[in-house]
């Protein structure tokens, strides 16, 4: 058999794999997502699906690596590193899959950190309900249903007993959320690198060779408490500099190239029973400002500062507290040849690549590691809300797709 017919005849194999398991691959979604990980730094409840991930793998008959992010030689001291962050009882996870020798490498990464549920939706958070071909629960889209993508095309590839030349790890992350990424540092440190590493946050199946970056502040307003104003003239409020600074940083972004997120506004004052208690002393306002590639940590910095400062009035004094990392936009040749692979594997090889709209820990490959990344996951909506929901359609585009993709990239035969 020539090489091509070798790999459409395994091909075959594999398409009738996926189509007798399209319900595993939504049991597997649904059982990822009833196990909720959240992240609430400095600490995070990924355990218990981390060890869920890791009996997968084990009954795949793979040895399985478990590691904290911490005790990884080099990570803590590492420029990239995050402190302040716990890892007790959150373990990576990571597994090879031995190819022959001879191939192209391949990773799948992805985090299991799921943002806390806050608010309440038409469906629950952890029941992973599905309804009109979408899957809800938190963490479904980012990213719990890209992870089980992965997961299964690695099951199908070693029950169809695929010969693959290269290796295949997959690995599992904890802390991605808010800025972490120290798991996916982590793993790099731990020597997981290849020549090629897919990220499946969720694209709507489009595929990134470039990612926005960004950066979470809190900024604090500190002035004068005072009482009414009796005629002596009651002192500016903070949360009057603070509103100002929220309408100039929403005035700013139709200008932008990325958005910025506005979270929270508040008083930093308990009031005892309600309003009418005079000026407060403090106020807190917090934003996350993203930036597309090409724009560096000081530029993004200083056009902040450019939009706060100014709102500023009445000898109200703002404090900026860095609430995460400075997340760096990736920005790789959209034509790096992971990225052109995911491309063909999709069957889509003409559409152009792009850049994902959003941050993510893709710079952690891009800059702190040997091994290109390509961003290319599911759809769906609602992530960090309620009803967050990944598309029953994409989760088996997405899983055939890997499929295909480690076929040819590590090569079949
Ligand atoms: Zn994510």
């Amino acid at each position: 058999m020539s090489r091509s017919s070798a790999t459409e005849a395994a091909t075959e194999t594999h398409a009738a794999w996926l189509a007798a398991h399209r319900a595993e691959l939504l049991e597997l979604v649904r059982e990822l997502v009833s196990l909720p990980s959240e992240n609430r730094p400095p600490r995070g409840e990924e355990g218990p699906c981390q060890l869920r991930v890791a009996a997968y793998l084990s009954s795949l008959g793979l040895t399985v690596d478990e590691f904290a992010p911490d005790e990884v030689p080099g990570a803590t001291g590492h420029p990239a590193w995050w402190p302040g962050r716990e890892y007790a009882g959150r373990p990576n996870v990571a597994a090879r899959l031995r190819g022959r020798g001879g191939g192209r490498s391949l990773i799948f990464s992805g985090h299991v950190d799921v943002v806390p549920a806050l608010g309440e939706g038409a469906h629950g958070y952890w029941d992973g309900e599905v309804e009109d071909g979408r899957l809800y629960g938190r963490g479904s889209l980012d990213m719990k249903g890209g992870v089980a993508c992965y997961l299964h095309a690695l099951r199908c590839l070693v029950e169809c007993g695929a010969p693959l030349a290269g290796d295949i790890v997959v690995e599992t992350t904890v802390d991605e959320e808010f800025g972490g990424a120290n798991g996916t540092l982590a793993c790099r440190l731990r020597g997981y690198n290849a020549d090629g590493a897919v990220l499946p946050e969720p694209t709507g199946l489009a595929v990134c060779h470039a990612t926005r970056g960004g950066i979470q502040y809190r900024l604090h307003a500190r002035g004068e408490k005072g009482g009414m104003d009796f005629g002596g003239g009651a002192p500016p409020s903070p949360l009057h500099t603070l509103a100002r600074t929220a309408v100039a940083l929403a005035d700013a972004e139709p200008a932008r190239a990325a958005p910025i997120y506005q979270y929270l506004l508040h008083s930093g004052d308990e009031l005892p029973w309600g309003t009418g208690e005079g000026t407060p002393a403090s106020g807190v306002l917090e934003f996350w400002a993203e930036i597309l590639p090409g724009t560096s940590r000081e530029t993004l910095e200083a056009e902040l500062r450019a939009i706060v400062e100014p709102a500023a009035v009445g000898g109200v004094r703002i404090e900026w507290e860095q609430r995460t990392r400075f997340l760096p936009a990736v920005d790789q040749d959209p034509y790096t040849p992971i990225v052109s692979a995911m491309r063909a594997a999709l069957g889509d090889a003409r559409a152009e690549p792009r850049v994902a709209p959003f941050a993510s820990d893709a710079f952690m490959f891009s800059e702190h590691s040997p091994t290109p990344v390509v961003v290319c996951g599911p759809g769906g909506d609602n992530p960090h809300a309620p009803d967050e929901y990944v598309l029953v359609d994409d989760l088996h585009a997405l899983s055939t797709a890997y499929v295909r993709l480690a076929l040819d990239w590590c090569g079949a035969l």
